[in-house]
């Protein structure tokens, strides 16, 4: 029994000069969602290519799966599945003898009608790959990736170039694959994404993981609550010492605060003095794309 499904301490990975993975440690629990994000040339795909064998280390320990990828072992191939972000699949053949096609290279593949049945494929079962949108291509590609009914999938990119609706069913049908107690080892550019779909993220910059959580602990590092509301043009100021913490574009009005149930207290009971009505009124928590923001820009201008 492995304690993690993926296990990397002081991972180095060196292409010439170019030092692309910098010492990282990263543990992946069973069972989770796991979403790595980074800008681009961060190291993520190197990494990620690590632990799929793909790729040789300079430095460090990888465990997968409680295997070394690096031996290139056959069952550990059949362990894992992994969907790339383009994926070759033969355009005349449809959708089920595509993945009949690959279930061939396994020897336990799942069976085929619970592949159709958890990518959402079963009514396009007769369809030519050819036919299919860009949406519904990417779930074939799941379905390769699951048919080995591995125990880790790796998705690169699962959505990129979605429309809103075609990402949404796509979440649920990652999320489904939690439920069958898959290991999902995720990266994405979309910082939503990750926040709807990840167990724990790790932001990764020049080669080095700068952050590591549930997207949630990662916003309770920023302790910052912004507050928003409108005033009319024809209201009155706010006092000055919330002025002074204040931004506002247009009628719209923004206080970033550390105690927000003070300021809050003191903007409405400021309202309720006054007789200035506070329109759509907000009071949010940074975005894991703010923190993302902010981890990348502070760790980019870092020199070290
Ligand atoms: P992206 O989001 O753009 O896919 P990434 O985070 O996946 O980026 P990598 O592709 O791992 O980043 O690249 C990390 C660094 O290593 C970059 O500076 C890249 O130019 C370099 N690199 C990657 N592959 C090679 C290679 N085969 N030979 C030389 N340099 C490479």
């Amino acid at each position: 029994m492995t304690e993690f499904a993926v296990d990397i301490a002081n991972l180095k990975k060196t292409y010439g000069n170019i030092e692309a993975v910098r010492g990282i440690d990263l543990r992946v629990n069973v069972g989770e969602v796991f979403a790595l994000l980074g800008p681009n040339g961060a190291g993520k795909t190197t990494t990620v290519e690590i632990l799929e064998g793909h790729r040789k280390r300079t430095e460090g320990s990888v465990s997968v799966l409680g295997h070394d990828p690096s031996n290139n072992e056959r069952i550990f191939k059949q362990r894992i599945g992994i969907v790339l972000q383009k994926t070759g699949v033969e355009p005349y053949l449809n959708v089920e003898e595509t993945i009949k096609l690959f279930a061939g290279y396994y020897r336990h593949p799942q069976p085929i009608q619970q592949i159709l049945e958890i990518t959402g494929l079963e009514k396009l079962r007769s369809i030519r790959v050819q036919k299919l949108s860009g949406g519904q291509l990417r779930r074939l590609d799941v379905a390769v990736g699951l048919v080995g009914n591995p125990e880790l999938l790796f998705l690169d990119e699962p959505t990129t170039g979605f429309d809103p609706s075609a990402r949404r069913s796509a979440w649920e049908m990652i999320s489904n694959l939690r439920t069958l107690g898959k290991t999902v080892f995720l990266t994405t550019h979309y910082m939503e994404e990750a926040e709807y779909l990840a167990d724990r993220v790790a932001i990764m910059v020049n080669g080095k993981i700068v952050a590591e959580g549930t997207p949630k602990e990662l916003a309770n590092h920023e302790s910052e609550t912004t507050i928003r509301f409108q005033l009319n043009s024809t209201d009155g100021t706010l006092p000055q010492h919330l002025v002074s913490k204040s931004t506002s574009s247009g009628d719209s009005i923004a206080i970033k605060t550390d105690t927000p149930t003070e300021t809050l207290f003191e903007i409405t009971r400021w309202s309720i003095d006054t007789g200035n009505q506070l329109k759509e009124i907000t009071v949010s928590r940074p975005s894991l794309e703010e923190i993302y923001l902010k981890l990348v820009d502070k760790s980019e201008t870092k020199v070290d």
